[in-house]
């Protein structure tokens, strides 16, 4: 983004003119953005399971409640203090990745057993959709990585998944090898996301700004912590998607080969 300023100047009464200053503001501009979708977020993500809490707390406290009710709403009580707890989490991780003091504490496994690992504990979260492993089984995927992190990026995008297909329906998730790389994609069939929002994804608190989205919640940090293993790995993440077909999120990881084990 370009400011424009224009300025007339008159030295004498011959020598008129007009400066014109450009000033590149690309960045405040990302400030400024960044700024307003926080704010945005926490109003939405914080007030919405504060409130909640607020309200059941208040209303257990108040009246005498039969068993069954009085353990419905602790289990609010409990989903609600979750999530805060979750969101929490989110900005600091982002806060501490940002500020190069996360540690990643890197070693040599095979990627299947994390992929198996995060299928089978997003699978018992969800009954509407089914998700379904593509893999070599002769193969092997091994990678120097923090295991910890593999988690989260896999969890980021199986939970998105999930998330973004709210009818339900099947999530593929796929590890081939590419060279001397391991290529490890989630796709979804659910609401796809429009091409004008595809530069932004990757962005610290950016979301879609459509109603489905909005209805969904969440707080734009996901996908900003996934590009962030990703990079401290050594790694690339991209996108494709087509609008209200579906998303396929792909990440690409160094693989370590055999020959490098047999070495050390
Ligand atoms: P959050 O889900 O908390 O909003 P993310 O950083 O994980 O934040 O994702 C950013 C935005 O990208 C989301 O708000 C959503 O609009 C879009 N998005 C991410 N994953 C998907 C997906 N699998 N399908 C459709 N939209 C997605």
């Amino acid at each position: 983004f370009i400011q424009v300023y224009a300025e007339e100047i008159m030295l004498s009464e011959q020598a008129k003119g007009t400066i014109l200053v450009f000033r590149d503001v690309t960045a405040e501009t990302e400030v400024d953005r960044m700024k307003s979708e926080l704010v945005s977020t926490v109003s939405h993500e914080l007030r919405t399971p504060l409130s909640s809490i607020y309200g059941f707390t208040e209303l257990m406290l108040k009246r005498k409640l039969d068993p069954e009710r009085n353990k419905r709403y602790l289990q609010t009580i409990h989903d609600e203090s979750k999530r805060l707890t979750d969101l929490v989490s989110d900005f600091l991780n982002v806060q501490r990745m940002e500020s190069g003091k996360h540690s990643y504490d890197k070693e040599v496994f095979d990627l299947i057993d994390t992929v198996r690992e995060q299928t089978r504990f997003y699978q018992a979260s969800t009954e509407q959709h089914r998700l379904q492993l593509d893999v070599d089984e002769n193969h092997e995927f091994l990678i120097h990585a923090d295991k910890n992190s593999m988690k989260q990026l896999l969890g980021n995008l199986l939970h998105n998944a999930i998330k973004y297909s709210p009818d339900g329906g099947d999530v593929v998730i796929s590890l081939t090898h590419h060279h001397n790389q391991i290529e490890l994609s989630v796709r979804d069939f659910g609401l796809g996301i429009p091409s004008s929002a595809m530069p932004h994804l990757f962005s610290k608190f950016y979301r879609v700004d459509n109603s489905d989205s909005r209805k969904i919640g969440g707080t734009g940090l996901g996908l900003s912590i996934c590009k962030e293993i990703v990079r401290a790995h050594d790694g690339n993440i991209d996108v494709e998607s087509i609008l209200g077909e579906g998303t396929v999120f792909k990440v690409l990881l160094p693989s370590v080969s055999d020959t490098l084990i047999e070495m050390n």
